[in-house]
């Protein structure tokens, strides 16, 4: 019997749709793909509706934006779907890490829930991670995933103004600031050069399999 293969494809270069509203995000992937040649365009460039991410996983929503972005534009997508999971709340908010912030995206109180629900629950564990899946879809309807997590522990108070969403209540495993009081080159890159957040984890998994060589 022959074993089922999966298609691996690498994108040409040209233009190249970043399925993102989120202007942290864009920002980040922006900046990772800055060296590789691309034209990128953002989904708030191309005036894309938002999809409405229904998935029950990051793959299904990573899925749900790259796809609509792909068949929309007739172009290749870049999406992103990631989440902040806390082991002390059974890896809550995880899929549902934007709605903490409510209708205003406001972090500080998606940040202080996060605080709330702990002391509520009498939750001891304060470990934590960051996951980010990527999605890169054609508009064929192939698609790949690349997955990046990062372990580490919950600050109390948030601490630093740097970086995005739930950044200043979280530390590294080996560091001792939080992602808010890294500027971009620390909070994706280690000394020694190698990938520490989990969009730049997931980043060099996509760049190894499908950027140009
Ligand atoms: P979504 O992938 O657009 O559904 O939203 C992911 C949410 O997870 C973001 O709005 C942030 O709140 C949070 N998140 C994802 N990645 C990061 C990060 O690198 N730092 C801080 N928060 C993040």
């Amino acid at each position: 019997m022959q074993a089922e293969t999966t298609e691996s494809r690498r994108l040409e270069p040209g233009k190249l749709v970043l399925a993102s509203h989120n202007k942290g995000k864009l920002r980040e992937i922006q900046d990772m793909l800055a060296p590789h040649g691309f034209e990128v365009l953002s989904a708030g460039d191309l005036d894309l509706p938002e999809p409405v991410e229904d998935g029950d996983t990051f793959e299904a929503n990573a899925a749900i934006k790259a796809l609509a972005a792909a068949t929309a534009t007739g172009l290749p997508a870049l999406a992103d779907d990631s989440g902040f999971c806390v082991n002390g709340l059974n890896g809550d908010p995880g899929i549902y890490s934007a709605r903490w912030a409510g209708p205003g995206k406001d972090f500080g109180v998606a940040m202080q829930s996060v605080q709330d629900k702990l002391i509520e629950t009498d939750a001891t564990d304060r470990t934590a991670y960051f996951v980010a899946v990527l999605c890169m879809a054609w508009p064929d309807g192939h698609t790949q995933f690349y997955r990046g997590e990062i372990h580490g522990e919950l600050a109390w108070p948030p601490r630093g103004l740097e970086g995005f969403g739930y950044d200043p209540m979280f530390v590294p495993e080996g560091f001792d600031r939080t992602f808010g009081e890294m500027d971009k080159q620390e909070k994706h890159t280690t000394k020694e050069g190698e990938a520490l957040s989990h969009r730049a984890r997931a980043f060099v998994k996509f760049q190894k399999e499908c950027l140009p060589a």
